[in-house]
């Protein structure tokens, strides 16, 4: 194995999923929901399937599927992306993410992102030859994650090529708020930066989070040098489907293209049309989603806090992160391979997402996109410890 990758074990995700079945404890750890997306969306996925749209689709995705990206990305946000141009679907948001950094970074450029990171960001970033200059998201005294705009502003240097925004953010259920955002706009724009925005739960922010999503390209200045990613995983739950998309200025999306297409070339044939019609599914659909969702999130909420667990509330995601100390946990590694033993959770550890392990050394990751019998099921292991 090349040096670059020596770091990069097993990840976490898989280890902990793998842990959950050999104990039969109750999987809060990985990400994935556990119902199927809308029922319109599958019976177009099946008829696709029928009706033999099985080779490959044209690189950048087919037409009817980027004309709903940019159609959906209008509805929601009033971003205007030119279909034919400035849209390209990926496989999955993890495929745009490392075309989009393999396409921009020369080897030793640098890298701005937020820390606790998804962990295929640093193995991009490495796959790249790149450097990752991370700046740290810690509870403050409110319990609402936060950076130093301080170090935020140190970070930049004749080097950063990109800044790689994760809002609303995994693993801390953090939504970046405008005036951060603006932060990051200025920032970007004063050393001639691009931005890679990574937005797969732009449809999981919840009503008590202040301003809701802002895309970081609908700030002034700010489209034209942003690559904005999103994916139907979360939004459909389909996350094993890995149909993504990137949205931009034709000049980097035309470059993200020229690196996908020696990835994967293509993906995922009769789900693009699938994705299709779920982009354009009613308003209704996306407010059901996410309410059914923060209702998840409130009960887990209550039942972690009962069961003892110092709970920093999530405005976003389908996460909710919480600090052990209280319950005689000093490192959230331990904790999390013990807690199956202990009660039959599974649960991930953040540390493992920092480069400073310390900053998240007592704090785990709990998903909530279970259905509600799931989740008292855990609450009830969780509370008898
Ligand atoms: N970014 C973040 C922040 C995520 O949580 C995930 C998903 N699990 C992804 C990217 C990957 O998305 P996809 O499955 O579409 O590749
Ligand atoms: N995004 C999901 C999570 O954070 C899972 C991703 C994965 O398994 N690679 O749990």
């Amino acid at each position: 194995l090349v040096s670059r990758m020596r770091p990069f074990g097993t990840t976490i995700f898989a280890e902990m999923s793998a842990l959950a079945v050999r104990t039969g404890a109750v999987n809060l750890g990985q990400g994935f929901p556990d119902t199927d997306g809308p029922p319109e969306m599958l019976a177009a996925a099946a008829e696709a399937l029928r009706s033999g749209r099985n080779q490959y689709p044209p690189g950048p995705g087919i037409p009817e599927l980027r004309t709903a990206v940019a159609a959906h990305q209008r509805r929601f946000w009033g971003l205007e992306y030119d279909p034919d141009s400035e849209v390209v679907i990926t496989a999955g948001a993890t495929e745009a993410i490392a075309a989009a950094i393999l396409a921009l970074c020369e080897p030793g450029d640098e890298v701005i992102c937020f820390e606790p990171y998804y962990d295929s960001y640093a193995a991009s970033i490495a796959l790249a030859g790149a450097v990752r200059r991370p700046v740290t998201l810690r509870p403050d005294p409110d319990g609402r994650y936060a950076f130093d705009p301080a170090a935020l502003r140190a970070a930049f240097g004749p080097r950063t090529r990109l800044v790689l925004l994760n809002s609303p953010h995994n693993p801390t259920g953090k939504v970046f708020t405008r005036a951060e955002l603006s932060l990051i706009a200025e920032l970007c724009q004063q050393h001639g930066t691009y931005a890679v925005t990574d937005e797969v739960y732009e449809h999981l922010v919840f009503t008590d989070a202040g301003s809701g999503h802002v895309p970081l390209a609908t700030l002034p200045g700010m489209r034209e040098r942003t690559l904005r990613i999103s994916s139907a995983g979360k939004t459909f739950s389909c996350t094993g489907w890995k149909v993504g998309w990137a949205s931009g200025p034709a000049p980097l999306v035309s470059a993200l293209l020229r690196v996908k297409q020696f990835l994967t070339f293509v993906n995922g044939a009769p789900l693009q049309p699938a994705v299709a019609v779920a982009l354009d599914l009613p308003d209704a659909y996306f407010t059901e989603f996410r309410s059914g969702m923060q209702d998840r999130r409130d009960q887990l909420i209550s039942g972690l806090t009962d069961a003892g667990f110092d709970v920093l509330v999530p405005e976003g995601t389908y996460f909710v992160t919480a600090d052990v100390t209280a319950l005689g946990g000093t490192d959230g590694v331990e904790f999390c391979r013990a807690l199956p033993e202990r009660c039959g959770v599974v649960a991930v550890p953040t540390q493992v997402f920092y480069d400073d392990p310390e900053a998240g050394r007592r704090l785990v990751r709990f998903a909530f996109c279970k259905r509600p019998e799931v989740l008292a099921e855990a609450v009830t292991r969780l509370r008898a410890t």
